[in-house]
């Protein structure tokens, strides 16, 4: 059966990872949400596995973006996320070490 890992090391940086209900960015509900300072990613505990396994990978490249200190605007690392995060998904067979 497919799990989500509790904590992921990111470029040295340890991130923990919740399940989380009706989770909020600015007042809208998300499937998933990037703490930058806190190092925290919350997923939506209600989604199918594979979309929290998309909204996971999703996540963790707005941390890893997060950890690499680059400067990209909000719009653009969406964009930039969302079609790798698809990318990646569609390319391989990802599973957790
Ligand atoms: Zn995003």
């Amino acid at each position: 059966m497919y799990k989500i890992p509790r904590k992921l090391t990111i470029k040295g940086s340890e991130w923990k990872i919740r399940l989380k209900k009706k989770i909020k960015d600015k007042g809208i509900l998300c499937d998933g949400l990037t703490h930058k300072t806190k190092k925290l990613i919350e997923i939506d505990a209600t989604l199918s596995p594979k979309h929290k396994k998309l909204t996971l990978i999703h996540e963790l490249l707005h941390a890893l973006i997060e950890e690499t200190c680059v400067d990209i605007s909000e719009d653009n690392e969406e964009v930039i996320v969302e079609n790798i995060t698809r990318f990646l998904y569609d390319t391989f067979q990802i599973r957790w070490k």
